[in-house]
């Protein structure tokens, strides 16, 4: 299927912005460092959460009966502790318990910043009130600013740590600023989440040449509409069986000891290589969808939804709602357009003739009373995703270009794949009618075909 190619009427700008993640090296006094300060930004994010607690519970009763056991008061005239606030205390706390001056004055800045966005998320969601750490949860301290490039071949100079051996792997671009580095505890290593930016403005890529649909499911990991699927994956379910042994031995360990600490790091372990693993493959398999069109639509179902019911488990398993934003990001990078359309009923409807075909879960063949169209129920699905995102975006692109011209060449273009997609089930139609007439249950669920029931 053809959309319409690109046109300059309707481009809308992106800034540039890329996270790069490479893995760091850094030495044994680094380490300790690092872990210093990690701890550090922990205790100031737990006193500055108590605070705001505590203004909070003191302005919860009424002025005439307070319970004074319970209720830690504040002066009525005591503001609430916003970030400016808390972040202008820094340097008096800094004097009164001096091991807060070992760690740099932007990193904990940045710290209390991360306190009132968890804060403000809160606010705007209604629930998600943020809590305190334990003891080894904080895992990440972030560095805002770099007043020249601290990167060289293979290190990068961070305030106040010092040289860190560092892997770029991936060259930074040409004409990018670096803007923040973050660096990140896991049990697999540390890493730097590098951000870049560029001036460079380049247009997000609009709907145009070979369109496929792309639906995703348990069974076949994804299918297109051009009947191309890949078997479904459960990362986690091959896995779990060594999670399951480091977990049991964990269990076995004395709390706080060091072979407790060396077990929950192999846990930990295990758990990085089992996500490492998912992202490396929904990264590939992004990477193979874009190579097979030019604009590919996706359903825009919420899979937390979707995670909460029958073979949750498996779905969460799976990660379709990071698959999903992988490929909207390798999509965007390679000029591909990648779209969300519609999901509701997808599964249900035929992609030939746009009738309603009821299917239960188990039906895996999708099959048209109507006009005969016969193929795979996740095909099918994939293919309806792909009439959707035409019928969609054609609209969207309508609105700039000259109406009646592309109203035509649409229909043409949709009218020439139909056509396109018969001989598809045509060879079939022999081997369809028997079909029909060995089911007779799924006939009866049907709408349509009452004639042949009498
Ligand atoms: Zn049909």
């Amino acid at each position: 299927m053809l959309l319409n190619q690109p046109s300059c009427g309707n481009i809308n700008f992106m800034a540039l912005i890329f996270n790069y993640t490479y893995r760091l090296y850094p030495d044994k006094s680094q380490i300790e460092l690092l872990n210093e300060w990690l701890e550090t930004c922990r205790i100031s994010y737990n006193y500055a959460l108590r605070e705001l607690k505590d203004w909070i519970s003191s302005r919860k009763c009424p002025i005439d009966r307070c319970s004074l056991e319970f209720e830690y008061i504040m002066a009525a005239d005591y503001p609430f502790p916003g970030y400016q606030q808390q972040q202008n205390n820094l340097p008096a706390a800094k004097k009164k318990f001096p091991f807060l001056a070992a760690v740099p004055s932007q990193v904990l800045q940045t710290n209390i910043r991360r306190l009132h966005d968890a804060i403000d998320f809160f606010r705007s969601r209604g629930y998600g009130f943020p809590r305190f750490k334990k003891y080894g949860q904080m895992k990440s301290i972030l560095f805002p600013q770099f007043r020249s490039n601290p990167l060289s071949d293979w290190q990068i100079k961070l305030p106040k740590l010092g040289r860190v051996q560092i892997n770029l792997h991936r060259p930074i671009p040409e004409g990018f600023v670096l803007k923040q580095v973050r660096v990140i505890k896991k049990a697999k290593g540390w890493f730097a989440i590098i951000s870049i930016q560029s001036d460079i403005e380049i247009p997000a890529p609009i709907p145009h040449g070979h369109c496929i649909g792309v639906d995703v499911g348990l069974l076949s990991y994804c299918a297109t509409s051009d009947g191309w699927t890949e078997p479904g994956r459960k990362f986690f379910k091959t896995e779990h069986r060594r999670l399951k042994v480091l977990q049991r031995r964990l269990s076995k360990k004395k709390k706080r000891s060091a072979n407790y600490e060396k077990a929950r790091l192999k846990v930990e372990k295990q758990h990085n290589h089992i996500a490492f693993k998912r992202k490396d493959y929904q990264f590939k398999l992004a990477h193979k969808l874009c190579d097979m069109a030019d604009s590919i639509f996706v359903e825009d179902i919420d899979f937390r939804i979707m995670a909460k019911g029958f073979l949750g488990k498996h779905t969460i398993d799976a990660g379709f709602g990071q698959f999903r934003e992988i490929l909207k990001y390798v999509g965007w990078r390679r000029g591909k357009f990648v779209g969300e359309v519609d999901h509701r009923g997808s599964s249900q409807i035929c992609p030939n003739c746009r009738i309603e075909v009821r299917k239960e879960l188990e039906d895996r063949l999708h099959f048209c009373p109507e006009c005969l169209y016969k193929t795979d129920r996740d095909i099918a699905s994939a293919q309806e995703l792909c009439n959707r995102g035409i019928e969609t975006y054609r609209r969207t692109s309508e609105k700039q270009e000259i109406g009646s011209q592309v109203v035509l060449s649409g229909n043409f273009v949709l009218d020439k794949w139909r056509s396109g997609a018969t001989p598809l089930g045509k060879p079939e139609h022999g081997n369809a009618h028997q079909e029909r007439g060995a089911s007779s249950n799924r006939e009866v669920r049907s709408p349509l075909p009452s004639r042949e029931r009498e």
